[in-house]
Parts: C-alpha cells; structure tokens; sequence
C-alpha cells in the first residue's frame, strides 16, 4: 500500500499569520493538490503526528523565542514525535531564523529554516517526498556530518505572489501584510535581522484580491501588517510616502462605504514618529476607522535613540502624538525599558517625556527589554523595568495612561537569558561547535 505524504504544520495562536501565509503558499503553487495538510498546536501536534507512523510526513513549526520559553518541553515533545515515526522535522520564524544552531543542535529539529519561508517550504516538500535533498533547499540550515551547513536565507523578492492567507480554498483569515523587512535595524529588533533589511511592499492589486476574498466570506474588519505603514510605497522604506498611502487607501473606499472597516497605524500596521504630522494624521482621520494610532518612541532619551538605531528624535515623537491627538486619534507610544546601556540620564529623560505624552493626550504602551537571538543585543542581560520608571507606570496605569504586559516580559526576558547561558539558545558558530565537541566527548 502506499504511504500518503502529510505537511503538518505546527503553530499557535501567536504563529498564526506565519501559518497562513504557509498554507497560502501551498495553495498558490499547487502543492496542495499532492499532499495532506494538517495545520495543528504545539499542544497536539505530537499525537497527530504519532498517529501518522505509516505514512510520509513533514513536519513544519514556526516558533518565536518567547514560545520557546513558554512551551520548550512541548517543543521537545513534537521533535520526538517526529523522530519516532521517521518525520523530517522543519522550524522556521523568527526563533529558527535568529538561532538556527540551538534549533538544530539543543532542539533537535532536522532542518532550520531562515529568513522567508514561502518559497522555502515548496521546495523542501518537492525535495523530501520527490527524491530530492531538502538541506540542500536555499535557506535550509541542517547538521551535516560534524557541522552545521547554512545555505543562505530563504527570501522572496515581492510579496503579490506570495498571499498573505489563502485566497481560494483553505478558509483562513487575519490581516494582509503589506510590508515585509525594514531598513532601520534597531539593534534590540528582529524584524531586519529575520526578514532582511529590505523593504517589500505588496501592490494595491494583490491587496484587493485579498479584501475580495474577505468580503465575500462575510468578514468585515480590513487589517494591514508593516513595521512602517506611512512609508507604504517608498521604494528604500525609510522614506514617507503618503501619495501611495492614499492610493490604497482610495481603493478600499468602496468596500468601507459597503459596510467594511479599514484599520492602518494601529497594531500590527504602527507608524514611525517622524512619518506622522498634520499631513499624515489628517489622511488617516479621512480614510481609516481605528480610533487610534500606535507612535514607537521606545525611549525619551536621544542619546538612547542613538545607540539603538532609531533614526528619530524624541522631539519627533512628541510632534506625532500632537498631530494623532489634533485629528481626533487616540494616540499610544510604545517604550520599551532595560535597554542595554540605558543610563540613569536616559531614564529620567524618558520619564519626563511620559508625562508629556500624557500631558498631551497620549497613552504610553510600556515593554521591558528581551534579547532576542539573532539582533545585536542577542547577549545583552534581560531589560528589567527600573524601580522609578515602574512606580511612574503603576501610578499612572491606575489612571487609564499607562498599559502593557512589561511583567510579563521581563519574565519572558529573565527565560530567554536563561536558555542562552545553559546552552539551549546557542547562537553563534563558535558556541555551535562548543556544542557540538561536548556533545561528541560524551
Ligand atoms: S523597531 Fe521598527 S523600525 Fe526598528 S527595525 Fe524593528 S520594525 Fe524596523
């Protein structure tokens, strides 16, 4: 009897655009037409994948850092499950993309996957169930012998052919990405780092096949997902360009005056704090239906902003919540405390600049600082909220200026620490074959 060859992906709530834009790009290339998918959770992928011992399977995962530290022995869980029925087991995201060692070595995967996977997961399937060698797929990191063999980063140069959910079958949904990349780097993100520093941008076509696919499945709420929403449409990302902002959002006009609400500057579609001004805020204010727009200060301190990459003033962020609050938006600013290096001078500068914010209408969206593999602060101690700056949040959170889940991830931070020092998060090529030497001696 044959064996059916089974796709499983694996992923969770937080992984759930990533796994929609993989199902979509099954879908698109036809992929779906030879193989079983079956899309799952950490939580039950491992009896899924056990009950699939007579056939073919791969396994594919999409992990953030943050997940491992919650869900590592369910992680583990699913590597074995994999193993014991013969799977090739794949991760990608974020996590595989920033610590491809740990993800082949201290997890067990057989493959790691960096940078874009869309391309990558097709010809993985063609390689593994068509006679081929899926390590040898560009992007595909795996153990070779007593080394670990990188084969670049999976890339897709435009985002129209590859959707952000499926378009025809498969029935999921969230928001379409309309930016991938980011020119900026800021040394404590990912985003450059995992999905390389340029800037795509999807085309207004692509968009409306999408937002037809929404509304004619009965949903209403038209989401975007770009680290940089105003510069939609600027060839180098870096660079305001309202006239291709407006441009798209024209074209969804008559879906809003058909019942649908368009959302653009509120999460997962922020703006840049020098992007926004009168200009920028009242064109939103014409064409969106968020009540508010998310501002990334990250710190009121400019030294700061330096030495992180930034590439805006504190003064600019100021300006970009007056403007929000002038149009009528609820304005919310993003910090984050604990930087590496921040400074007794940095923290009161970016007290004093919460209270601004406040002053002028705005609510501050305070994280703590998590060193998140693969970004130059992937060794820096976990950010921990500083004594002043907390009770500055307590006390104003109890008001309604402050909120965020700052506890949280300084926890999450204290966990990523964790695992990078006893070896799970490995990093570098040079812990990697560390790694690998004990491992051997044992
Ligand atoms: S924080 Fe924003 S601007 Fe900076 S690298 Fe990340 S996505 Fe780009």
């Amino acid at each position: 009897m044959s064996r059916e060859r089974y796709v499983v992906l694996v992923g969770d709530r937080e992984n759930r655009y990533s796994i929609n834009a993989l199902v979509a790009a099954l879908e698109v290339t036809g992929a779906l037409e030879h193989v079983r998918l079956a899309v799952t959770t950490y939580a039950k992928a491992p009896e899924l994948i056990r009950s699939l011992m007579n056939e073919r399977v791969l396994v594919a995962a999409s992990l953030l850092t943050t997940q491992l530290v919650r869900k590592l022995r369910l992680v583990r869980e699913v590597v074995r499950a994999s193993k014991e029925v013969g799977a090739l087991s794949m991760v990608g995201g974020p996590h595989a993309s920033g610590d491809p060692y740990g993800s082949l070595l201290s997890l067990g995967f057989d493959a790691a996957v960096i940078g874009d996977g869309e391309a990558v997961i097709n010809d993985v399937i063609e390689a593994y169930f068509w006679g081929g060698d899926p390590c040898s797929v560009n992007g595909v990191a795996c153990l070779e012998g007593d080394r670990v063999r990188l084969r670049g980063r999976g890339f897709v140069p435009e985002l129209d052919p590859w959707p952000s959910f499926p378009l025809r079958l498969v029935r999921k949904f969230g928001p379409i990405e309309v930016g991938r990349g980011c020119p900026y780097a800021c040394r404590y993100c990912a985003v450059s780092f995992t999905f390389s520093a340029r800037m795509r941008h999807r085309g207004v076509e692509s968009i409306i096949e999408h937002v037809e696919r929404m509304r004619s499945s009965g949903l209403r709420d038209i989401r975007f997902i770009t680290p940089n929403a105003l510069a939609y449409g600027s060839p180098d990302g870096r660079a305001r360009n309202l006239d291709a902002v407006q441009s798209l959002l024209e074209a969804l006009q008559p879906y809003r005056a058909g019942g649908m609400r368009v959302f653009l500057g509120s999460f997962p579609s922020e703006v840049r704090p020098e992007h926004l001004d009168e200009e920028a805020a009242t064109l939103l204010r014409t064409y969106v239906d968020n009540k508010r727009i998310i501002i990334g200060a990250q710190t009121g301190s400019d030294e700061l902003l330096k030495r992180i990459g930034r590439g805006h003033t504190a003064e600019d962020a100021l300006a970009a919540v007056e403007a929000a609050v002038a149009a009528g938006f609820r304005a919310e600013v993003d910090y984050i405390f604990g930087l590496p290096g921040e400074t007794e001078e940095d923290v009161d500068a970016t007290i004093e600049h919460m209270r601004e914010v406040i002053d002028l209408g705005g609510r501050v969206h305070a994280h703590a600082f998590m060193p998140l593999p693969g970004t130059p602060y992937s060794f820096a101690p976990p950010g921990k909220v500083p004594e002043k700056v907390r009770r500055f949040l307590i006390k104003y959170a109890g008001r309604g200026a402050v909120y965020g889940q700052w506890e949280e991830q300084e926890r999450l931070a204290e966990g990523i620490a964790r695992l990078r020092d006893e070896g799970t998060i490995i990093i570098t090529p040079w812990r990697a074959r560390q790694a690998l030497e004990t491992a051997r001696s044992m």
